[in-house]
């Protein structure tokens, strides 16, 4: 920038991990049966990539499925439950600090975001008539809601890249660094919340599909219903 110069050489990185309603740091990794990684500019300094995992259920039931999930679900460390999928954002900004007439300069701001989600995949469940189509209609549902969570990262990134942007120059950096922490902590805390809005608006995915039903026989021999939410623990 015209007029500006570097105060230091290294650019200040900072990164905070914020994630999903669903589920938060995995403490078992469930085994991953199929990775993508897809890259995105949202602006020209904002760029995102996405990893998809995929955990392999056996199941041939809906019972068995439900079963599954609750065995080798993503764990979440915030409720400590297992849920059937999982979206998780990690934020990293920077900015070379530039002296600029205003003091200290945020300079040029980068935004880099990581996705990961992590998705169920039992291949046997497809193949079985009396599960197919429960279990296509109910991943399919899971995956919407999940991308849901995935819309609130990636906006995220964009009121980070505003919010860091707005904060511009303090008079010394190490006041700009601290007005930069705010700010971002402010937009990540609004993040946390639409993340759990969507969870209890949904139910976790419940409410707009994401649910297992399950055929139970009452001691009247008539089928009562049985439930797991795609996204929440199971019930
Ligand atoms: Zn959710």
């Amino acid at each position: 920038m015209r007029g500006h110069r570097l105060v230091c050489a290294a650019v200040v990185i900072a990164v905070a991990a914020g994630s999903t309603g669903c589920a938060h740091t995995a403490q078992v990794a469930p085994p991953a049966s199929a990775t993508v990684v897809s890259e995105a500019t949202l602006s020209p300094s904002v760029h995102v990539s996405l990893r998809v995992e995929r955990y392999r259920i056996e199941a041939r039931t809906v019972a068995e499925l439900k079963a599954e999930i609750s065995r080798i679900g993503p764990l979440t460390q915030t409720d400590g439950f297992r849920y059937a999928a999982r979206t998780w954002g990690s934020f990293g900004w920077r900015y070379p600090r530039a002296e600029g007439p205003a003091g200290c300069e945020t300079g040029p701001i980068s935004i880099d975001v990581e996705i990961v989600q992590t998705f169920p995949d039992c291949q046997a469940c497809s193949a079985i008539d009396s599960l197919a189509r429960t279990y296509r209609s109910w991943i399919f549902a899971t995956r919407s809601h999940e991308e849901e969570h995935r819309a609130i990262i990636m906006a995220t990134a964009l009121q980070l890249e505003g919010a860091i942007a707005h904060v511009g120059a303090a008079t010394s950096c190490a006041q700009l660094d601290t007005a930069v922490g705010i700010a971002a902590n402010e937009v990540l805390q609004a993040q946390a919340a639409a993340h759990a809005e969507l969870d209890q608006r949904t139910d976790h995915g419940a409410k707009t599909g994401a649910l297992l039903q399950e055929q139970k026989r009452t001691p009247h021999g008539a089928p009562g219903p049985g439930c797991i939410p795609g996204c929440g623990r199971p019930r």
